[in-house]
This record gives C-alpha cells, structure tokens and sequence, in this order.
C-alpha cells in the first residue's frame, strides 16, 4: 500500500476520461435533452444548441448542397470543406487560372465567385407527419401502389407547406422506413459565392493515397457565402444581392483543441444502414461493393489517362474522378471492415435471438414470424439479377452523353404528367435546378472519354445475362450502342443551343429526332422505366417489412432506436481521441505541420507551397502555435459517429465554439455506415488553427479572421 498515492493519481486521471464516453448516435436534434451531454463533458446547457423556441448553435449551421457548413459571421460566410467547394473551384478554373492548382482568395466581396448549382439550407423547424403521409395506405394496395402512394403524399405535404410559407423550402424525410415521416423547413439559398479555398497542394495534401486514413495532413477547409435579395428573400444570383444575415453564428476558437477534450459536431449525415438486416449487408458485401470497386477503379483510370496531357480535359474530369475515387476507396474500406469485423454474422447472430423472441409468443409470431425471411427473400432476389441492373443502370452513367439523353427524354415524358405524379426531379418545384444541373455536366463533357466510357460499358454488357423480363433485346441493343459509339465525337452535348433545343421537345417530337442518342434512348427508355417500377416494387415491400421489423425489435430490445441518417440535422459527441487498428499500432489523434514538411515529397500529392514551407522553417505560425510547441497543428481525430454528409462539420467543444472542421474518416471507419464501434470509429477533421494560419498567415486573407472575430497576429 505504500504507493496508495499514486493508485489516486492514476484513478484521478482516468476519471475525467472515463465519463466522457463517446457513443454510437447520429441523434436528432430533438433528442439532444435526453442525453446528458452535460455529464459527458459539455459546458453550455443542451438549450444554447437546440431549442426550438429561442436562438441556438443549430441556426448557425447550414446543408451545403451535400455537405454542410456553419455560418461563422454575422454576414453570411460559411466554413466547410475544399473537397465541397471543389465543383465550384472545378467550374470558375481554366487552365490558365487554374483555382485549383492555385487556390483563391477574393480580395473583397465583389471579388467573390458566383457557384452556379450550390444552395445553402438552414433548418427552421420540423414535426412528425408520420399520420399523415401513412394514412393514404390502404391494405388492399400492391407494393407499387404503396410507394406511389406515400411519395405523392409526400410531395403533397411538401407543396402544401410551401404554399402556406413560400420563403421556405419543404421536405418530408423519412425516418424509419415505413413508420415514421417528419416535415422539415428550410430556408434556401441559391446565391452562394466562393470566397476563400487553398490550393489543393493545401485543401487536398495526399489526395487519394491519403483518402479515408490516418495520419492526415490535408487543409481541407474553404469558405463560401450566402447571398440573399436586398429583401431578405432567397433569390437567384444576382449582383444587388446581399450576404445573407444568420440568426446566429459559431465563434471560432483559435485555441484549437488538446487530446481527450470533448467535442461535438452538428451536421447533414447522408446515409446509414444500421438498421437493415444481415441479408442486406450479405447483398452489400457479395455483390454491390464489389461491382462498384471494379467498375469504378477501371472509370478512374480511363479518366486519369484522358487528362494526362492536357489540363483542361483533366480540370473537366476532376470532379467527377474525385468522387469516384471516394466512394471505390470507402467501399474497398467496407469490404474489408464487413469482413474483419464479422459485421454480417453479428448481425445474423443478432437476428436469430430476435427469431426466437418472436416465436417465443404465438400472436408475435403470427404478426412477425415471417418478415426475417421475407426480407431475406428480397435482397436474395435482387442479388439474382444485380449484375445485369448495376451494369444497366451505370450505362447511362458512365457515358455521360447518354446520362444526358435519358434525362432530356424522362424530362419531357415525365412533364406530360400532372406535377404530383411526376417523378420529384421534374416537378414543377425543382425541374429548374434539374436543368442546371444537366448543363453543368454538359459542359464538362470530353467526347473521347465518352466514346471509350462506351466501349467499355459495350464490353460489360455483353458479358451479362439480361433478364426474361426485360424490355429491350440483348443483341440489338449491342448493335445500337456500338453504332453509337462510333458517333460520340461528332455529339455535340458541350453546345448550350444543342440542349436548349432538345429540353424544348416534346416526347413526341424526341421520339422522331434524328439524334443518335436520343434514337436511342427511344428505345432503351421503355427498359429504365420498368427498372424504375421495380425498385418502387421493392421499396414497397421492403418498406412494409421494415416497419414491422423495427416494431418488434422495439418490443424485444425495450429500446428506442437512433433513425438512420437520412440528410436531415443530426448531433453526435465523443472526444479526441487516438485508437489502435491493428496489434501494436497505436495512433495518436493531433497531426501537425511538421508531418507535412516529411510527407512533402514535391511530387502531388504530396506538394506543399513554397511559402508554407518558408514560414514553417521560420517557425512563424502567428498566434496559432501548438502550446509549448515549435509547430501547428494540422488535422485531428475524434471519436464521433459520422458519415457521408457530415463532411464540413464543425467540430465543436465543449463551449460550443469552433474548433475544426470535419472531413473525413479513418479506414476502419467507413463501415460506420453499417455499424460504429467505440474501438475503432474515428472522424478526421482539419484543426481551425491550420485553417487560420493557411488563411491568414499564409494566403494574406486577414480580412476573413478579423471578420471572424479572430486576432491576426
Ligand atoms: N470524406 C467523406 C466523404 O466525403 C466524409 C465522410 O464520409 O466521413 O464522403
């Protein structure tokens, strides 16, 4: 006992650690009360977050398109990622000023870049509506008539509180599939301006063989701002407008964060799959992941060879090949996660004590005795058929060109019906950002790469077996692709009169173009219509399953579940924190400018501009030097749940204040879309100190930190 005193100083130690748990949850903000956040580690009340009646941290945070963002000054400016600004870098660059290789400052808000296809949504409020949407089905409906059903109930919710408020914008989520629906409203921007990105030498350090790991040493930060009518309304670009005015905005902390402190981040996580069953993930492991791997891997690389000799085409590639090149490599982080982690046979283990608790009551088991197997049943069949409908339905994706056909000729179909039966992309709420969307594309269209994206996807097809049920004929849609194939360089997709022309036809007048594609398209549309029945089909009855599934996994776990994300306002907690992925690796959570300066290689992905490395020998870092340190920090890791969407996060400690902007995940992480685990899960993010420096010291952009509220020097 004579060292009872150090037993007391390693029990002290450990304590404040011990009750700042991270925790599985991607909780909605409504949640937030129930959670304790308080004993967890946070300083301000749970109400400075989220409260519905008053001004909180949730009115300063913002849905960047797919990503989001935070409002971080009284005028609209907005902090997120270099990677969800990239398109609009991507679009305002030329080879000759090339945004990307060079990074971007405005000198002043005149100076700022329009983004055309950004929009920035601030969420105002929300209420269930699960009654509402449901009650429109009927027992007696099929499948198809189901989904069809709740979508145009949906809709009709949507335009109906649209009507009642037009400043806002209305969407119904939904939450448990099958069960519950909640009415969401947003303030929507659409003049949202580019301000501020580092070179990608900065925003995107390490590139792909960095993507998904840790370390990390990538600035992947920008900033945007919103802009509004001189009125305070959302409206479309234009010079009068004004910065928009956030009912509040997230102070930024230039202290930065320390290991173990807590932290939490508000966000737009896109998807999950927690709550779906073994069979699916066996679908997700055997069959769509690695479709997508080998598909995408063979994209990337064409692309890749495309551009090597002249930027311009690789500028018009970039984007797309950047994500791409994102998604192969989470999904290759997938497939190996599901297997080391024995994720499915956990999960069927999991399933099998819910099959017993089911059939451990006579009336339960009437009810849901079935729905494991019929679910089952349903992915089992969809795993019949997946190679010919995941080779389909990439056709018209990997050719660009034909992307652009299928769009112009469901348009103009779509458009012949009355809006609510219209296929949401074209109603008459969001036809116009469709188009836009189709004319950005368009202009990044490279016909050589079109024309060998076909021949590939020519090669594939051939190699699959086309459904009895499918509405087009194997050969000659073989013979028609490859005719076509021989036509692609003489398209002319890249003209804006050539769209125009084609977005004003008719599908009557289509159907007698004498454009190659649209041809044929007239004959492959009929095919990607029934493609589309199916998945209603399906989503029907998946849905139906589902909702019974959660009903019962409630009664037996005596539980509330967390819903899935679903690109609605989520919260999640932990701390920074380092882990350990593999037996005698352990992995520390702050990464800084001296790993940079070895990593710097003087070859991309691992350039480094030549006044950051300046500064560094000089051991200038301004007033954001790590405490007791000759260096900065660059990039940190937390124990956080999140995913797709939370990217541009703020991270915010335990005041509520921010402290860096989330980015990324570690590899073992990108199974978080399937299941979190406390060992392993950990978010990437890049420190606000580096963001400060880069921003300032670096780039001369004191403008932006004082707006900030944050000392210069
Ligand atoms: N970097 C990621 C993405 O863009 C963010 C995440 O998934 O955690 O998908």
């Amino acid at each position: 006992m004579r060292n009872w005193w150090l037993w007391i100083v390693v029990i002290l130690l450990a304590l404040p650690v011990a009750h700042l748990q991270s925790e599985e949850g991607m909780f909605p903000v409504s949640d937030i009360a129930a959670l304790n956040l308080m004993e967890k580690g946070l300083k301000i009340s749970p109400a400075d977050i989220y409260n519905p009646d008053g001004i909180c941290l949730v009115d300063g945070i913002c849905r960047v398109n797919g990503c989001t963002g935070s409002f971080v000054s009284p005028a609209g400016l907005i902090i997120t990622n270099h990677h969800c600004a990239y398109r609009a870098i991507q679009n305002a660059s030329t080879a000759d000023n090339d945004l990307l290789v060079n990074g971007f400052s405005a000198a002043d808000r005149a100076a700022e870049i329009p983004s055309p296809g950004y929009v920035v949504r601030i969420t105002e409020s929300y209420g269930d509506v699960s009654q509402k949407v449901l009650s429109v089905v009927k027992p007696e409906m099929t499948f198809t008539e189901r989904t069809r059903a709740i979508e145009r109930r949906r809709k009709e919710i949507e335009k109906q509180a649209e009507a009642a408020n037009p400043a806002i914008r209305a969407e119904v989520a939904e939450m448990f599939a099958g069960k519950t629906y909640v009415l969401f409203e947003y303030t929507f921007i659409r003049d949202v301006r580019l301000v501020f990105a580092p070179p990608s030498s900065v925003g995107n350090f390490g590139g792909d063989v960095d993507n998904w790991e840790w370390p990390r040493h990538t600035g992947d930060f920008s900033f945007m701002r919103a802009y509004v009518a001189a009125d305070g309304s959302s409206a479309e670009y234009s010079p009068d407008n004004v910065p928009y005015q956030p009912k509040k905005h997230i102070q930024v902390d230039p202290r930065g964060v320390a290991a173990n402190d807590f932290v939490f981040l508000l966000g737009y996580p896109g998807r999950t799959a927690r709550h779906k069953t073994a069979a699916f993930l066996a679908y997700e492991e055997d069959v769509r992941l690695p479709f997508i791997v080998d598909l995408y891997q063979w994209q990337i690389a064409l692309m890749e060879e495309m551009g090597l000799e002249d930027r311009a085409v690789a500028l018009q590639h970039s984007s797309r090949m950047r994500s791409l090149a994102n998604v192969e490599k989470r999904s290759r982080g997938q497939l190996k996660g599901l297997k080391r982690a024995q994720i499915t046979a956990g999960r069927a283990a999991e399933e099998a004590q819910l099959q017993s608790f089911i059939e451990s009551d006579p009336q339960r088991f009437q009810k849901y005795g079935t729905v494991l197997n019929e679910i089952a049943g349903g992915y089992s069949g969809m795993g019949e058929t997946a190679d010919y409908e995941l080779t389909i339905s990439n056709l018209n994706n990997a050719s660009r060109a034909l992307y652009f056909a299928w769009l112009i000729y469901d348009a103009a179909l779509e458009s012949q019906k009355p809006d609510l039966e219209r296929e949401s992309a074209y109603m008459d709420r969001n036809v116009a950002r469709t188009v836009q969307r189709l004319k950005l594309a368009a202009k990044d269209w490279h016909p050589e790469t079109d024309q060998a994206m076909l021949q590939g996807m020519i090669e594939r097809l051939s190699r699959v077996t086309f459904p009895a049920d499918a509405v087009v004929d194997k050969e000659a849609l073989l013979a028609d692709l490859k005719a076509l194939s021989e036509n692609v360089v003489t398209a002319k997709w890249n003209e804006p009169d050539f769209l125009e022309t084609l977005l004003a036809q008719s599908p009557d007048q289509l159907s007698k173009s004498d454009d190659p594609f649209i041809k044929v398209m007239a004959k492959l549309h009929p095919e990607y219509a029934r493609l589309r029945g199916l998945g209603k089909q399906r989503s029907g009855k998946m849905d139906k399953l589902y909702g019974s599934l959660i009903e019962v996994k409630q009664e037996f776990l005596k539980t509330q579940f967390v819903p899935d994300a679903n690109g609605t306002l989520r919260l999640t907690f932990g701390r920074v924190e380092g882990y350990s992925p593999e037996d005698a690796v352990i992995k520390t959570p702050i990464t800084t400018l001296s790993g940079v300066i070895d990593k710097t290689t003087g070859v991309a992905p691992f350039e480094t501009p030549q006044r950051v490395a300046e500064l560094y020998a000089a051991k200038d870092f301004g007033n954001f030097a790590l405490p007791g340190k000759e260096d900065l920090a660059v990039a940190i890791l937390y124990s956080t749940d999140t995913t797709g969407g939370n990217s541009g996060s703020p991270i915010l400690n335990a005041e509520g204040n921010l402290v860096g902007v989330n980015f990324d995940r570690a590899f073992e992480a990108t199974i978080n879309d399937f299941a979190w685990n406390q060992s392993y899960s950990r978010s990437i993010g890049v420190d606000i100190r580096y963001a400060l420096w880069i921003t300032g010291k670096v780039f001369g952009a004191d403008h932006l930190l004082k707006e900030m509220g944050v000392q210069t020097q």
